[in-house]
């Protein structure tokens, strides 16, 4: 892995995700790799020659967030990295910064795939409010290490989704992405449910600069579904997507669950990763 630094002007991005004011990445790159990775786009603001998932760049930024601009705004972590990946257990930077939004009294939604996010409740206890969402492609072990190799494992998410709610914070589960035939999204209901809120579901959405590569990933692991993902991704048969959409949303209805999938965008050429942000 390749370690740096870059010095900014703010933390702080203007966000076009609803319900969010801002986002703070501490990082550029991200060390989790996963397979499906939609952040890949943030190489071209970098000058490393390494490949995504090869570097990662602590942002340095001499101004401190200011109560004044962030007093009860809503402002996530993190859009376009992790913000726990296992080097902020050395830099500390992610929670320097939860110290800052502490004394901005801001409201905080934290998305992680990453138990370090636990090292933080003291701090998440004292914001107006927090959320901590986990995010799951799969319950099935085997799936993560292939889909997310560096990410935390399956039983460590659960672990710190529980320690969360044990500690009276608000969770999520994110569903995402959901990988057709693969992700077994009952299964991680199921596994979650008692430490978990809220859900949000979202499709594997394939962008033209890492389709190649998850097609590769599919042929290479689950060449029965080649032409499930062939026909949904290259003829682009939404048919498939509709069907799931009208599924879950039944199961959240009759089980009393809060969360909708909404899968409209999986196809739309207005959508570009930059609206990730
Ligand atoms: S955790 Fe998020 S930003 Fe990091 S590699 Fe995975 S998808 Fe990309």
């Amino acid at each position: 892995m390749i370690l740096g630094e870059v010095n900014v002007k703010t933390y702080l991005s203007k966000s076009k995700l609803p319900g969010v004011d801002y986002t703070i990445n501490p990082y550029v790159g991200c060390p989790h790799k996963c397979v499906y990775c939609y952040a890949e786009y943030m190489k071209k603001f970098t000058a490393h020659p390494e490949p995504w998932g090869e570097f990662l760049d602590v942002r340095r930024c001499p101004v401190p967030l200011r109560p004044y601009l962030l007093f009860h705004t809503h402002v996530m972590l993190s859009s376009v990295t992790d913000a726990y990946n296992p080097y902020e257990k050395e830099f500390r930077l992610t929670r320097k910064l939860m110290e800052q939004l502490v004394f901005c009294q801001a409201h905080v939604q934290m998305l992680t795939k990453s138990p370090l996010i636990v090292r933080d409740i003291d701090l998440f206890k004292k914001l107006p409010s927090f959320e901590g969402a986990l995010s799951f492609s799969s319950a099935q072990e085997s799936f993560r290490q292939l889909a997310e190799p560096c990410a935390g494992t399956v039983q460590e998410k659960l672990n710190a989704l529980k320690t969360l709610k044990e500690n009276g914070l608000s969770t999520a589960v994110v569903i995402a992405p959901i990988f057709p035939q693969i992700t077994d999204w009952k299964e991680i209901i199921a596994l979650t449910r008692p430490y978990t809120d809220r859900y949000h579901f979202d499709a594997l959405n394939m962008r033209p600069a890492y389709q190649k590569r998850v097609m590769v990933f599919i042929s290479l692991y689950f060449p029965q579904y080649l032409e499930l993902y062939s026909s949904i991704y290259e003829q682009q048969d939404l048919s498939y997507w509709r069907r799931l959409q009208e599924e879950i949303n039944d199961f959240c209805q009759r089980e009393h669950i809060q969360g909708r999938a909404d899968f409209k965008h999986v196809f739309s050429a207005r959508r570009s990763p930059e609206d990730l942000e």
